[in-house]
């Protein structure tokens, strides 16, 4: 019988190619468009906002979930050393309500986005599960938070089923190349700037350090494709239905789902300069670098442990980042503006 999933966040750029992931493997999914600023009603679910919070209202829960997939976030690092409590208030306090009005009825089964940003900057590689957490701006805090706060909520009643999952460094698109990747203003992250270099949205791309202790001085990072990360939603929820798992560190050993944590990466490093250059290769454009300074707070190499979630969960990522260049191309020059305008310079109406 097929399941009925609660995403929130669900049109973002994970939440959308999880969402398909779901209809494609036979799950019947109600989105939630986000938790910031927005008042709707999607089927029967009327969502209301309380300050920065949206609130599935109770009497209006009629479909019965039986899990749900938290995305809704806030996720921009800079922004959230700016304005620290709008990222308590949207991504804690708009987890706590989640968990209320799941309690209330009923549903105790969820998968939350957590990051590899947890581990903070990392003294050893790979990062393991157990590695050594750590915060390094507000945004990261949140999820370090939010973690707690599952595992309290889980120890507090252990009816509760809660996987976290790590994402390293997501990356491409759907291959179909209608859905991808479409930040709002400068992007932050490495490879909507390429993109954005490649469509002539700008001029060139400002390499953060050279002269860190990698191969080629430039950070390393753990690039996966968003199909595989989207993937490995499936395979939390394949768990959490059936929730016995053979421990990675203990293969001798036994455990039923509790509070569980995995990462989802690839386990390769992969530094800027290799990454820039697979994607020339994939789009055939010859991407400009301004060779910079680092930027403030960035760790130098970072890569997953995927051991657990190979073992527990039965997932690993399929592609390498040939492919994750190759569809995130595709993406971009199909929507040079993603899903805005030349006229609005790619915000949409
Ligand atoms: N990076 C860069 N130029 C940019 C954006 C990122 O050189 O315009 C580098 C950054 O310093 C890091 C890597 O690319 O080494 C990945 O950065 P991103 O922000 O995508 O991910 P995160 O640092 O959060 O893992």
């Amino acid at each position: 019988m097929s399941k009925n999933i609660l995403v929130t966040g669900g049109a973002g750029y994970i939440g959308s190619h999880t969402v398909l992931q779901l209809l494609l493997g036979g799950y019947k999914v109600i989105k939630m468009v986000g938790i910031v600023g927005i008042s709707l009603i999607i089927d029967k679910l009327l969502l209301v906002q309380r300050g920065n919070t949206l609130i599935i209202k109770q009497s209006y829960w009629v479909v019965r979930f039986d899990a749900v997939i938290h995305f809704a976030g806030l996720k921009a690092v800079g922004e959230s050393v700016e304005k620290p409590l709008l990222y308590y208030d949207n991504n804690v306090i708009g987890t706590i309500t989640l968990l209320e009005v799941m309690a209330a009825h009923g549903c105790k089964n969820l998968v939350f986005s957590s990051s590899a940003t947890v581990y903070g900057w990392p003294k050893e590689v790979p990062c393991t599960e157990e590695s050594p957490l750590s915060a390094v701006n507000p945004y990261g805090r949140t999820k370090l938070f939010i973690e707690e706060i599952c595992r309290d909520v889980h120890h507090s009643d252990p009816e509760w089923k809660i996987i976290l999952l790590r994402y390293f460094n997501p990356v491409g698109a759907h291959p179909s190349g209608h859905i991808g990747e479409d930040p709002r203003g400068i992007p932050n992250n490495l490879m909507p700037f390429v993109q954005q270099v490649a469509v002539g949205r700008r001029p060139a791309l400002t390499v953060f350090g050279n002269d860190y202790a990698t191969k080629d001085g430039t950070g390393v990072r753990d690039y996966i494709h968003v199909v595989d990360l989207a993937d490995g939603h499936i395979a939390a929820l394949r768990k959490l239905s059936d929730p016995k798992i053979e421990l990675a560190f203990n293969p001798t050993s036994y455990a039923i789902i509790g509070c569980e944590v995995y990462n989802l990466g690839t386990g390769k490093g992969t530094s800027v300069l290799e990454m820039v250059a697979a994607f020339e290769r994939a789009s055939g454009k010859k991407i400009p670098l301004v060779m910079a300074g680092r930027r403030a707070g960035d760790a130098e190499i970072v890569y997953a442990s995927t051991k657990k979630a190979e073992c527990e969960l039965d997932w690993r990522a399929r592609y390498g980042i040939e492919e994750m260049c190759r569809d995130q191309w595709n993406w971009a020059s199909k929507n040079p503006y993603g899903y805005g305008s030349p006229e609005s310079n790619g915000v949409m109406k």
